[in-house]
C-alpha cells in the first residue's frame, strides 16, 4: 500500500519517457535518411562531371563537342555548389540557428534586397516582379528572413510560364508581419501540397523536374519560419498559380 503512490508516480513518468524516446529515435532515423539522400544527390552530378572529364583526358572529345560537354561540367558543378550551400544552411537551422544573431531589422528592406537579386532571372522569363508594402521593423535573424523571401520568390519565378506575374507583399500589424509571395505559375496539385516541404522532395509531374533545383528550398523556408515561431500556409490551384503566406511575430522572443 505504501509504495502504491511511488508506483503510480513511476508509471506516469514512464509514459512520459516513452514519447521522448520515440522522438529521439525518430530524429536519429530522419538524420540517417537525410545523410543517405545527401550522398545520393551529390554523387549524381559528380558522376557526370568525372565521366565527361575522363573523355577529355583521353582525347575522345570531338571539336564540336568541346563546348557542350564543358557546359555540362560547368552546370553540374554549379548544381553541386548549390546543393552544398543548401545543406550547410539546413544544418545551421537544424542546430536551431544558435550561431546566427537576432537583430532589429526591417523585414521590408530585406525582402526588397532578396527580390532585387532575382530581378534578372525574372526578366529573362519576361516575368513581372512586383514588391509591395512598407517598412516593417522586426526582431529576427536577417539572413533567415532573406532566405525565406529568396527561396519563395525564386520558386515563384522558376515554376512559372513566361510572361507571368510574381508579387511579393509585406504587411504588418502590432503583433505580426505577413509576407505573401504570389505567382501565376504552374500551381501545385492538392496531394503534393504537403510533401513539397519535405527535404529533397520535388514534384515529378508537370515540368518542374526540368527546372534546376535541389528540393531543399522549401524545407529551409519552413525551418526558418519555425525558428521565428511563425507559420506558413499555401493556397494553390494546379495550372493557375500559387500563393505562399508566411506569418511571423514581430518580436518572437517576447510573444
Ligand atoms: P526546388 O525548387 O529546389 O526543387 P523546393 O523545396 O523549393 O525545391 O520546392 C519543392 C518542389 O515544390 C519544387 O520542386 C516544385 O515541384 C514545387 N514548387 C515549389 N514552389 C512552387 C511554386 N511556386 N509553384 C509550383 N510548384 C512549386
Amino acid at each position: 500500500k505504501e509504495i502504491e503512490p511511488l508506483l503510480r508516480h513511476l508509471s506516469a513518468q514512464q509514459t512520459q519517457l516513452k514519447p521522448d524516446r520515440a522522438a529521439i529515435e525518430n530524429a536519429a532515423l530522419i538524420r540517417q535518411e537525410f545523410s543517405a539522400n545527401v550522398s545520393h544527390e551529390l554523387k549524381t552530378p559528380l558522376h557526370v562531371i568525372s565521366g565527361y572529364a575522363e573523355l577529355f583526358e583521353n582525347g575522345l572529345v570531338k571539336e564540336e563537342d568541346i563546348k557542350p560537354f564543358a557546359k555540362k561540367i560547368h552546370a553540374e558543378s554549379l548544381r553541386m555548389t548549390k546543393l552544398i550551400e543548401d545543406i550547410i544552411e539546413l544544418t545551421k537551422l537544424d542546430n536551431g540557428g544558435t550561431e546566427m544573431k537576432w537583430e532589429k531589422c526591417d523585414f521590408y528592406s530585406i525582402a526588397e534586397n532578396a527580390v532585387d537579386t532575382l530581378e534578372s532571372a525574372a526578366s529573362d522569363m519576361n516575368i513581372k516582379l512586383i514588391v509591395n508594402g512598407e517598412n516593417a521593423p522586426v526582431t529576427a535573424i536577417p539572413q533567415m528572413i532573406y532566405s525565406i523571401v529568396y527561396n519563395l520568390c525564386d520558386n515563384a519565378i522558376k515554376y512559372s510560364q513566361p510572361n507571368g506575374y510574381v508579387s511579393v507583399t509585406v504587411t504588418q500589424n502590432d503583433h505580426y508581419t505577413v509576407l505573401t509571395v504570389k505567382d501565376t505559375g504552374i500551381g501545385i496539385q492538392e496531394e503534393e501540397q504537403k510533401r513539397i516541404f519535405e527535404r529533397f522532395y520535388r514534384v515529378d509531374k508537370s515540368r518542374s523536374k526540368e527546372v534546376c533545383g535541389t528540393g531543399l528550398g522549401l524545407s529551409i523556408v519552413k525551418h526558418a519560419v519555425m525558428i521565428h515561431k511563425g507559420n506558413i500556409r499555401l493556397n494553390s490551384v494546379f495550372g493557375k498559380g500559387s500563393e505562399f503566406i508566411v506569418t511571423i511575430p514581430n518580436y518572437p522572443g517576447i510573444t
